[in-house]
């Protein structure tokens, strides 16, 4: 069986404690390889590798423009081994092939992106308030980095963390998730093939205790990146009280999507049914809140219902599947007893609602439910799979405030034909992002974030960029006359 070791200044070792964990193939339900798990020992040589790597050696002494082809060729690598990569991350979480293909063909443009800007970090001179001095700021690496990621896009919430710090001058320890860590250790031998100095990039594994405890928490690690859910958000900034990291959080979300009665239907349901059922609706910014305009509810739900019982579930190494396994057998237990929840609170159930019959593995069908108000368990909390929870309006301003009425503040999809609505609802809506007749686009120029208890910071664009530097101020005194006696006022 495969085994994958931990890759620490730019060698491939097991744990000191024997540590090792098991990973499931979600598709088979059967473990496919085994990783070795960081301990203590790993963790310390990780953030210890990482810290000198930036203080000494090839890396530390790098121009910025060095940096940056190191990390385009990074990036021609990884469009190299896409579609190697895009199959270990299938077998590994269950995710489409199709996607995780196509979604590691384009993470080399997040890549190409940070290399182009790591010698456009610029300073500035100041236009000081005092006679004879001198003053300017630097944007200097901000130090170890520690990157921490969930399962569900590894190679690309990877990339939108490297990106900018490496184009920074940073070293990384990036901890894949314990769920599906293969990919990660895939990227790992890609690291070390491109000839990226020891250190700079060090690839472990564990669980969030005591991996990611130690880790995030570490003295030496001055920015922790975090995508993940909310309650281990918790933990990162609890942890970060130990070291006081620079945090962004990359939270969940429970995104609306609102469906005008002057939409186009076709473009509304597919924008739902892509918005809430891509990626086995195992995504961030799945739109799982619809909510249709009285007008057209019985027409739409009738077209969402009839799409939904369309959608092939299967294999997801598959070229016709389109909604394959959950990633765990916990994350199907979780949303098969939401749903029977959400039921018995008033909602209606309109499609799916069960395990596929006849089928091994991970699997749920693409589920679609009908409720009467927003105090269902399906639709306050983040359900992480294929559950749409569809409810109605009557005005604009009882779409904004319906959509409003949620913790998390990630995404949030409209679909109208009138432009000044268009801009009126995206305006009004509290969220990181807001896509108007479109859904899920993201790009590498693109900021993306949430707001509320979906997270703060951003990923990719320049704004990025600053959030792994930190500000340096230097003064010089230009005068030809000493520096004056302090004690004597002027
Ligand atoms: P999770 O929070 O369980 O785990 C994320 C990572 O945190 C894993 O690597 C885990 O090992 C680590 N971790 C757990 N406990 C920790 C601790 N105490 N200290 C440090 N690290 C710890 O999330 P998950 O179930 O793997 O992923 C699903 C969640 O991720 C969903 O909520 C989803 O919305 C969110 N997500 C957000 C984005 C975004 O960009 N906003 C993108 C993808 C996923």
């Amino acid at each position: 069986m495969q085994h994958y070791q931990l890759y620490i200044d730019g060698d491939w070792c097991d744990a000191a404690d024997g540590g090792k964990l098991d990973s499931v193939n979600p598709a088979s339900g059967e473990v496919w390889c085994t990783c070795a798990v960081a301990g203590e020992s790993e963790v310390n040589r990780a953030v210890a590798a990482a810290r000198r790597a930036m203080s000494e050696g090839p890396w530390a002494e790098m121009t910025a423009t060095a940096r940056g082809k190191m990390l385009r060729a990074l990036g021609d690598a990884v469009a190299q081994k896409a579609q190697h990569l895009g199959e270990i991350e299938t077998i590994d979480s269950g995710k489409l092939a199709k996607e995780t293909k196509m979604q590691t063909g384009y993470v080399s443009d997040y890549y190409y992106y940070y290399a182009g800007l790591a010698d456009k970090v610029q300073g500035a001179t100041l236009p000081i308030d005092k006679p004879n001095m001198h003053v300017y700021t630097k944007r200097v690496p901000i130090g170890v980095v520690a990157a921490v990621v969930p399962w569900n896009a590894q190679m690309f919430l990877t990339a939108t963390k490297l990106g900018p710090a490496l184009a920074a001058g940073n070293a990384v320890v990036l901890k894949a998730s314990e769920q599906a860590p293969a990919p990660m250790f895939e990227f790992a031998k890609i690291v070390e093939e491109v000839g990226i100095p020891p250190g700079v990039i060090n690839v472990i594994t564990g669980h969030g205790e005591p991996c990611g405890r130690l880790l995030t928490s570490h003295p030496d690690v001055a920015r922790v990146a975090f995508t993940g859910g909310p309650e281990t958000a918790k933990h990162i900034v609890r942890n970060s009280a130990e070291n006081f990291a620079i945090v962004s959080l990359e939270l969940g979300g429970k995104s609306p999507i609102i469906v005008f009665e002057d939409a186009d239907l076709e473009g509304a349901v597919n924008g739902v049914i892509a918005g809430n059922f891509g990626a086995t609706g195992q995504s961030c910014v799945a739109g799982s809140r619809v909510f249709i305009q009285s007008s057209i509810r019985d027409k739409f739900l009738e077209k969402l219902v009839e799409r939904a019982a369309q959608i092939v579930i299967g294999d997801p190494l598959g070229d016709d599947t389109q909604v394959g396994p959950l990633c765990t057998q916990a994350q199907v237990d979780h949303v098969s007893s939401s749903v029977k929840m959400a039921v018995d609170e008033g909602a209606k159930l309109l499609h799916g609602g069960k395990q596929p019959d006849g089928m091994a593995g991970q699997y749920y069908v693409p589920t679609i439910l009908d409720c009467p108000h927003q105090d269902i368990q399906t639709v306050r909390e983040e359900m992480f799979g294929p559950v749409l929870s569809a409810l109605s309006f009557d005005t604009e301003d009882e779409a904004i405030a319906l959509a409003n009425d949620s913790r998390f503040g990630l995404g949030a999809g409209v679909f109208t034909e009138n432009l000044a609505r268009g801009l009126r609802v995206s305006d009004a809506i509290h969220s990181g992002i807001v896509w108007v007749n479109t859904y899920r686009a993201i790009s590498p120029i693109a900021p993306f974030g949430g707001f509320k208890h979906s997270g703060s910071g951003r990923e990719a664009g320049m704004e990025a960029m600053n959030e792994y530097t930190a500000i340096k101020t230097i003064w010089i005194n230009t005068s030809s006359e000493p520096m004056a006696n302090p004690f004597v006022m002027r």
